[in-house]
């Protein structure tokens, strides 16, 4: 592989799982609001980003190369509020397509086609993401601030279930 795209893989394995730390850190939040749905759904959204950092992993080991595990961070955001969470993890979205990006045209110039190939579905998942992100902020906007809405989204929240990635390889 071509030395910067696999360079840019290997740390989007980290920032893969770096996503689900974060994503439990909001879990927590969230539990220590009692907000259980809330909780529940970030606690899919991490089941998700490690499934994202896997694929990643796997598909290097594919392709031949030595994976590098690093640390990860410490989430160190101040959650203050709920929305402001929310609002969050829409940033980190955002950033993580800006990377995903990165990755796409460094493998399109090194004419890497099989890596294009597979990061196609994660550009795909992350116009999802942004969206499922966005979504989540206009509904809390909404009827956050009223508790029975508050309720009701919590239970809507509540009622997402893990599903395996679509991408199997
Ligand atoms: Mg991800």
């Amino acid at each position: 592989m071509d030395k910067k795209v696999r360079d840019l893989m290997n740390a989007q394995i980290n920032a893969e799982f770096y996503s689900a730390y974060l994503y439990l850190d909001f879990a927590n939040y969230f539990a220590d609001a009692g907000l259980a749905g809330f909780q529940n759904w970030y606690m899919v959204q991490l089941q998700e980003e490690r499934d994202h950092a896997m694929l990643m992993l796997k598909f290097l080991q594919l392709k031949g190369e030595h994976v590098d595990l690093e640390a990860i961070a410490k989430p160190d955001k101040d959650l203050s509020s709920a929305l402001d969470v929310l609002k969050m993890g829409l940033a980190h979205e955002q950033y993580v397509s800006q990377l995903i990006n990165d990755i796409y045209a460094a493998a399109q110039e090194a004419k890497d086609f099989g890596t294009t190939q597979f990061l196609d579905w994660f550009v795909k998942e992350q116009v999802e993401e942004e969206d499922t992100a966005g979504s989540l902020i206009k509904k809390m906007e909404l009827f956050g601030s009223d508790p029975r809405g508050l309720y009701l989204l919590d239970q809507e929240l509540a009622a997402r279930v893990y599903t395996a990635p679509s991408l199997v390889l």
